[in-house]
């Protein structure tokens, strides 16, 4: 959806995959040093791999067939109808034939999301959530999306009517500081309506983490601890916000699978996001983004429309009888774009390895944290390149495995990349 740019801004310390649910116990803590093995992907991890393959292929077409049919049936254009009757004035309209439309794809994709969110979470043991959270989370969902767009919809449409020519632009432009805003509220009023945050328990590990965030060069009290062991059995940690509610949140699914040396490091990764600006830089980079995109819609909606507008129903695109129109043009645009920004993301995430590397200098806990998390999320360590471009947001497990051995400059007195960001003891 238009609102896509939201669910990327937190920068998690793992993967891109959900999550399992057979867990070995935390190795003792030590200060070894050898080198550690890239364990072979499960037969549990390469299916649960394949599928989600197909899934997502399946989910993309998904996506673009529901407003496709509702496009091609004329059954926006008569959303639109009873939403003018309804709406009389303008913004009502607008906002009345967002929530009908809105809600009338909720309850389509209703069976694809069961599954996927549910039944295929709980086959591979990757989920005890209850059926009632699930349901609850997605109804919950839902009324943020709603609010957003009956906040916020109405800006591109007048967009549209004011400048024809250039309503990409300054949507493109509109959607920063929307973007902004979402980063801002979402650590404050939006995760909590879906689980509970609070300090961290482990009062002693938090001291650990204080002091390691003090040398990163960040205020203590930005780390939060959330309860996700009601949803999943994954482990994730993730730095979100924007200026005063930027924060590092662990879940306490992490906090049980992992060591004190390892989280350690999955903290120094996320310092490395945090003091490294990698939210903002985000932020940017997906404007441009959405402004390519947007582009891509102008260029192609007013031959569509052209075409077909005795099907569609409506013959301008500041109609918003067009919005199913604008979804599956801007979601084929974000497809051709998804590489570069999956790209650059990458390359975030391998700096933050290494500046939880640089900060901790415990190539032996980086090594098995990833293994770690290879094993609790399902994970498989070399995923295909087709995978790689359009899916991962992190640099491959065995990569990333491989590097938290081989990156040690400290032990040739090398100078360390980031050493200027981290403050003396
Ligand atoms: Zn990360």
């Amino acid at each position: 959806m238009l609102f896509a740019g939201m669910l990327v801004l937190s920068l998690c310390a793992v993967m891109d995959a959900q999550t399992t649910g057979t867990r070995s116990p935390a190795p003792a803590s030590d200060t070894r040093t050898e080198r550690v093995a890239v364990p072979e992907p499960t037969p549990q991890a390469l299916s649960y791999y394949r599928s989600g393959n197909v899934l997502w292929i399946v989910g993309n077409i998904w996506d673009l067939l529901i407003p496709s049919l509702l496009l091609f049936l004329g059954v926006s254009a008569r959303i639109r109808n009873w939403a003018r009757r309804r709406g009389r004035k303008w913004f009502f309209e607008i906002a009345l034939y967002f929530i009908a439309f809105t809600v009338i794809v909720f309850l389509v994709d209703i069976p694809l999301s069961y599954y996927q969110g549910f039944v295929r979470q709980h086959a591979y043991g990757l989920s005890n959530q209850t059926f009632d959270k699930w349901a609850r989370d997605e109804v919950t969902g839902l009324l943020v999306g709603l609010v957003g767009g009956i906040l916020f919809m109405w800006v591109p449409y007048l967009l549209l009517t004011k400048s024809p020519r250039r309503w990409w632009l300054y949507t493109g432009l509109a959607a920063i500081p929307f973007i902004v805003l979402v980063a801002l509220v979402q650590p404050i009023w939006i995760d909590p309506l879906f689980n509970r945050f609070g300090p961290m328990k482990d009062k002693a590990l938090e001291a650990d983490i204080l002091s390691l965030a003090e040398r990163a060069g960040i205020e203590g009290s930005r780390v939060f601890e959330v309860a996700k062991s009601e949803d999943t059995n994954a482990v994730n940690a993730y730095v979100a916000g924007f200026g005063a509610t930027k924060r590092i949140v662990l879940w306490d699914t992490i906090l049980a699978k992992l060591n004190r040396e390892q989280i350690l490091v999955v903290m120094g990764h996320e310092m490395g996001h945090y003091v490294l600006g990698h939210v903002w830089k985000l932020i940017l980079m997906l404007s441009a983004l959405i402004i390519a995109a947007l582009y891509a819609v102008h260029r192609t909606a007013g031959w569509l429309i052209a075409r077909y507008r005795h099907g569609f129903g409506f013959s301008e695109l500041s109609d918003v009888a067009s919005l199913p129109l604008i979804l599956v043009l801007f979601s084929l645009a974000s497809l051709v774009v998804t590489p570069i920004a999956l790209a650059v993301q990458r390359h975030f995430e391998h700096e933050a390895d290494r500046f939880g590397l640089e900060i901790t200098q415990d190539n032996y806990a980086a090594a098995t944290a990833f293994v770690t998390l290879q094993q609790e999320n399902l994970g498989v360590p070399r995923p295909g390149r087709l995978y790689t471009w359009w899916r991962a947001s992190h640099p491959t497990l065995g990569d990333r495995i491989d590097f938290s051995n081989d990156y040690r400059p400290w032990e040739s007195n090398q100078p360390l990349v980031y050493e200027s960001y981290f403050k003396r003891p």
